[in-house]
């Protein structure tokens, strides 16, 4: 193996992208925020839809597009959006941080009267990692950019043979992918990659026999590429405990705002106590009242832990004033909750 991790370069890079570019133009995912091949495509459209698959697969995200940007078309629209709107629309969608970031960059965007076109740029706006703008100045704007996602690690590190663990062999793959990548259509070549990745060179079971690119493919010839790229040895993920409160009276339910800061911040929730190593129980409760804890639980993964939620019912004291907002329990629905919260309330709803 070199010093890059790759068992050998590539005999013909541009091989690569001219077998790749043929099919893409036959076989490319038919999206809605896709242009054809051969042109470019909405900054906009591009950067909401990387920014929405970044937590969520193409199939969730799909209906979520079409009716964000049948709500917000463009830039402006979005820019002139109310704060508290945006974060309800992406419920279900991932960390609302993103969103809260979609926000301050459609603002930004908007205020300098259009997106940026190039890579340094497009990445000094905020929530912009290297890889979206990338996409963007490839995709939308036809710069020669090096795209890598998740799908284009993988093919990646199948076509080089690149048989170091991740995250050590991302240089290596960057390295690669800069030198298969064309000077012109870089931006289809990088959605022709993306799916690439999705469609053929799967992650368990690649259909090499219907590659395009098989011919160039070191890991095929050497057998067994789905074994890359080779996965770092898992880390069991820490448990978090914590308690939701359902405080109820009159058909309706104590909702609270999450403070800006921290995780689901700035969202609409159901009250929760702190969340702890061990289950805290009614620590944190809103008010003092005859809590039921149910039997049930809910659970949710973050990045970096899972949450598991213990459920605690109760009917408002009648003179309870509370602080928050008593939402109908008919209408939950439109309160925009995180899905955890959702869950939770379904959850509590098939126990009463
Ligand atoms: Fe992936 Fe197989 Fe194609 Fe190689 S030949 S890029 S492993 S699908």
């Amino acid at each position: 193996m070199d010093a890059s991790g790759a068992n050998r370069t590539m005999g013909n890079p541009a091989a690569v992208s001219r077998d790749l570019l043929a099919w893409y133009a036959a076989a490319a995912r038919d999206l809605p925020w896709r242009s054809r091949p051969g042109e470019t495509a909405d900054p906009y459209r591009v950067w909401l839809s990387e920014v929405m698959l970044q937590q969520t697969t193409v199939a969730a995200v799909r209906p979520r597009f079409e009716a964000w940007v049948a709500r917000w078309p463009d830039v402006g629209a979005l820019a002139a959006a109310d704060d508290a709107d945006v974060m309800a629309a992406w419920a279900g969608l991932g960390y609302y941080a993103r969103a809260r970031n979609l926000l301050k960059a459609a603002r930004a965007v908007a205020a300098r009267g259009g997106f940026p076109r190039t890579e340094a740029e497009l990445r000094a706006l905020p929530g912009l990692g290297a890889y979206t703008a990338a996409a963007v100045a490839a995709i939308a704007f036809g710069a020669r950019a090096v795209v890598v996602d998740a799908n284009v690690e993988r093919v990646v590190a199948r076509l080089f043979a690149i048989d170091t663990p991740l995250p050590t062999a991302r240089p290596a793959i960057r390295t690669a992918t800069d030198a298969i990548t064309p000077v012109t259509r870089a931006g289809d070549f990088a959605q022709a990659m993306m799916d690439l990745g999705a469609t053929i060179c799967t992650s368990r079971r690649p259909r090499c026999l219907l590659c395009p690119v098989r011919a160039h493919c070191r890991g095929f010839a050497q057998g067994e590429p789905e074994r890359l790229p080779v996965k770092p040895a898992k880390k069991p993920r820490p448990q978090r405990h914590g308690t939701i409160f359902w405080l109820e009276r009159d058909g309706r339910v104590l909702l609270v705002r999450r403070p800006d800061h921290g995780l689901l911040g700035g969202m609409r929730a159901l009250p929760t106590g702190p969340w702890t190593d061990a289950p805290p129980g009614l620590e944190g409760a809103p008010v003092a009242a005859e809590w039921r804890m149910l039997a049930r639980e809910v659970t949710h993964g973050f990045t970096h832990f899972d949450l598991r939620l213990a459920l605690a019912v109760a009917r408002a004291p009648a003179h309870l004033v509370g602080q928050g907002e008593w939402w109908p329990v008919d209408a939950l629905g439109d309160a925009g909750l995180p899905t955890l919260f959702a869950n939770a309330a379904r959850t509590i709803g098939e126990d009463a």
